[in-house]
């Protein structure tokens, strides 16, 4: 095995949730709804299945699927794009391998962010690239002028961008995006944006793509993923939308990766990235009184909690709620001992951690929220200090 990955433990997630199911706990850790799915776009690949082919479809994604992300951004994000400039990929994770394999040579620097989510330090690496890491502090997690200035270097290929940011559940502001921008022009560097979570975002806030910002559009490969816009996060349907020469590289690796992906999915999400403003509304307006409900009963239970400008996930402060032990041990015996599981964020680091904060994923069923409620209610009286 390559030794980097012989080193690799097993994703956080996939980890919290083997023992959630081991448990019985109420999982509040992997991403992922347990309502909210909209079932036309269900059945509509039903229909797909059955009555239509399940052949190899084109290497670049499904002609109808290309023009509906085109389209879709258009009207959505204003943007420019042409349907050429669309790769439909196994998923986001596969447009970022594909991406990072394309773009970067051993040796480039590639910038992040920590906390940073799990698949990229690993995937740059494997790539030959040299992770390069820039600190988001709690609890603002702002993108400053100070951390923008040690960020770049002369050697720097890329950035990988997050917005709205997992884990942080940052949405970050015109300001921040600006003096991101404007550094990657000055240094000549790539942007790879993972905007998975480009609809999920609250209080009226607006998803800017970094690519609409001056002289980005011809730098910046965005990413997004079918998984997150209907909240079928098992469908694996994403895509990779760049200017034509980046589209073409990313392309040139996509077709030996995975060469396509499942062409009724297509299908059926060509079908949805045709709903109006209504659905993203009534999907927000949803995921946001989840957000709320977890919230406030967080904080009936003396939990101290961070805010939470998008993606399915809200964090705690547990220093802040009286809980002196750490991020790792307090989701150990959480699981194990009360039966709720959630994503410690140190193990979202690559260096210097922040071991005081645990991620919750508020996508649930009422019942399911209040259950969790109860159980870490029961893992703060356990474990205060
Ligand atoms: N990037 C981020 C920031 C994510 O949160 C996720 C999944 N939650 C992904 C990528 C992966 O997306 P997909 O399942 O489409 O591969
Ligand atoms: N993106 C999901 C999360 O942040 C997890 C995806 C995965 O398990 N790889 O929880």
């Amino acid at each position: 095995m390559h030794p980097l990955f012989a080193q690799l433990p097993v994703s956080i997630f996939e980890h919290m949730s083997g023992l959630a199911r081991a448990h019985e706990a109420v999982n509040l850790g992997q991403g992922f709804p347990d309502f909210g799915w909209p079932d036309d776009v269900v059945r509509r690949a039903a229909e797909a299945l059955t009555g239509e082919a399940s052949q190899y479809p084109p290497m670049r994604g499904k002609p109808e699927l290309r023009e509906a992300v085109a389209g879709h951004y258009a009207a959505q994000q204003g943007l420019t794009i042409e349907s050429e400039q669309v790769i439909v990929t196994s998923g986001a994770t596969e447009a970022l391998a594909a991406s990072l394999m394309a773009l970067i040579a051993p040796g480039d620097e590639v910038l992040l962010f920590q906390p940073l989510y799990d698949a990229y330090r690993p995937l740059v690496l494997r790539a030959g690239g040299v992770p390069r890491l820039a600190g988001l502090k709690p609890p603002g997690w702002r993108i400053d002028a100070g951390l923008i200035a040690g960020a770049f270097s002369d050697r720097t290929q890329l950035v990988v961008f997050n917005n709205p940011h997992n884990p942080t559940a940052r949405v970050f502001d015109a300001e921040e995006l600006a003096l991101l921008a404007e550094a990657c022009v000055r240094h000549d560097v790539i942007a790879l944006t993972d905007e998975v979570w480009e609809h999920v975002l609250f209080d009226g806030r607006k998803h800017i793509p970094l690519a609409s910002l001056p002289g980005m559009a011809e730098r910046t490969v965005k990413v997004g993923s079918a998984g997150k816009i209907f909240s079928l996060t098992g469908w694996k349907v994403g895509w990779a939308v760049a200017a034509p020469a980046l589209a073409a590289a990313v392309a040139n690796v996509h077709q030996f990766l995975t060469f396509t992906t499942a062409p009724n999915l297509q299908s059926a999400v060509a079908y949805g990235l045709g709903k109006s403003d209504e659905y993203y509304e009534a999907m927000r307006a949803r995921f946001a009184e989840a957000r709320d409900h977890l919230a406030a009963g967080l904080e009936a239970a003396g939990y101290a909690v961070l805010p939470a400008e998008g993606t399915y996930f809200l964090n705690v402060d547990l220093a802040a709620s009286g809980i002196a032990t750490g991020d790792v041990d307090f989701c150990e015996r959480a699981v194990r001992e009360c039966g709720v599981a959630a994503i410690p964020l140190s193990a979202l680091y690559a260096e210097a951690p922040v071991t005081n904060v645990i991620r919750l994923c508020f996508a649930k069923k009422r019942e399911t929220l209040d259950e969790g409620i109860a159980r870490l209610a029961k893992a703060r009286a356990l474990m205060r200090a």
